[in-house]
C-alpha cells in the first residue's frame, strides 16, 4: 500500500485540477482545429507517452449518473502499463503500474486541457481513474481497439496492458472514424476463454454464448471489485490473455491463417 500511495495522492491532485481548472475554460470557446493543430496536438500526445489516440462523440446516455461533461466530442487517450510487471500478477508490483498509469494519464489529461484552453477551445480532463464514462466502452466507440471478453480494451499498441482517459472539448470537427478495425476480437474472445479460466474471483463468463447476440463484456463486476479492492488491484486477465502474451499482429496473423 506504501508503495502506491504516491500514485493515490498524484491521481487525486488531477481528479481535483480536473475540476478547478474548469473555471478557466473562455465564455466563447472555438468550436473548428486546423490540421495543423490537430497534428500538433498529436504530436504532443505521442512525446507525453501517449500510446493511441482516439475520438468519438459521447452521447447522453454514456454518463455515469450524478457525472456531467461540459462538451460531447471526445479526444481518448492510452498510457502502456508495465508489461513485466503485468507478469507478475496479482502482485504489489501489478498494482504499481497500474496506478502509476492512472496518475500519468491523470496529469496528461489536465495537460492537453491547458494546452487547448490556451489555444482559445473549451476543454474539459477527465483522469483515468473516476471517470465519467466507460473508458473501455469510450476507447472501442473511439476505435482505438475492442473490448476483450474480460472487459478491458484491447488494442494494437498494448493488447489489453494500458489504462484510458479523456478529455472532452469544445472542438466540433474531430476526426472521428467510422469503422472499427479491430471487431474480429469479439470472434476471437468468443473461443479463447482464457481470462475466464484464470480469474480467481470467477467474474469472468465462460460461455461462448453460441446463436444469440453477443453478450461483451462477459464481466461481472461485482465478483471483480471485491477480489481487486481486497488487494489494491489484481490484474490476471490481463496477464494471461494472448494479446498481451503474443501481442495483437501474432494473433491477427494467426487468425488470418485459420
Ligand atoms: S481483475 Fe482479477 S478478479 Fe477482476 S476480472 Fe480480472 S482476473 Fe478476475
Ligand atoms: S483472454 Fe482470451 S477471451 Fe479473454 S479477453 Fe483475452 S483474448 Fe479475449
Amino acid at each position: 500500500m506504501i508503495r502506491i500511495l504516491p500514485h493515490i495522492r498524484r491521481i487525486k491532485r488531477a481528479q481535483k485540477r480536473s475540476i478547478i481548472s474548469l473555471e478557466k475554460n473562455p465564455e466563447n470557446p472555438e468550436t473548428i482545429a486546423s490540421d495543423d493543430f490537430l497534428q500538433d496536438l498529436e504530436l504532443t500526445l505521442t512525446t507525453m507517452g501517449v500510446s493511441e489516440i482516439g475520438y468519438a462523440t459521447v452521447s447522453e446516455d454514456e454518463i455515469f449518473q450524478q457525472k456531467g461533461i461540459l462538451y460531447t466530442n471526445a479526444i481518448v487517450i492510452t498510457a502502456p502499463m508495465d508489461r513485466e510487471k503485468i507478469d507478475t500478477a496479482p502482485s504489489l508490483d501489478s498494482s504499481d503500474t497500474s496506478f502509476a498509469s492512472y496518475a500519468m494519464l491523470g496529469e496528461i489529461v489536465n495537460q492537453v486541457a491547458g494546452f487547448l484552453r490556451t489555444n482559445g477551445f473549451g476543454a474539459q480532463a477527465d483522469p483515468a481513474l473516476g471517470g465519467k464514462v466507460s473508458f473501455p466502452n469510450l476507447a472501442e466507440k473511439a476505435k482505438i481497439g475492442v473490448r476483450g471478453r474480460h472487459g478491458l480494451l484491447i488494442s494494437p499498441a498494448n493488447g489489453p496492458c494500458q489504462r484510458i482517459a479523456a478529455i472532452y472539448t469544445s472542438i466540433t470537427n474531430l476526426p472521428v472514424s467510422s469503422e472499427n478495425p479491430h471487431a474480429w476480437i469479439r470472434d476471437f474472445c468468443k473461443t479463447c476463454g482464457e481470462c475466464a479460466r484464470n480469474c480467481p474471483g470467477d467474474a469472468i463468463d465462460r460461455g461462448t454464448d453460441p446463436g444469440s447476440e453477443i453478450r461483451r463484456p462477459f464481466l461481472d463486476a461485482k465478483k471483480c471489485h471485491p477480489y481487486f479492492e481486497d488487494r489494491h488491484g489484481c490484474g490476471v486477465c490481463i496477464r494471461v490473455c494472448p494479446f498481451h502474451i503474443q501481442g495483437y499482429e501474432r494473433i491477427r496473423a494467426m487468425v488470418k491463417e485459420r
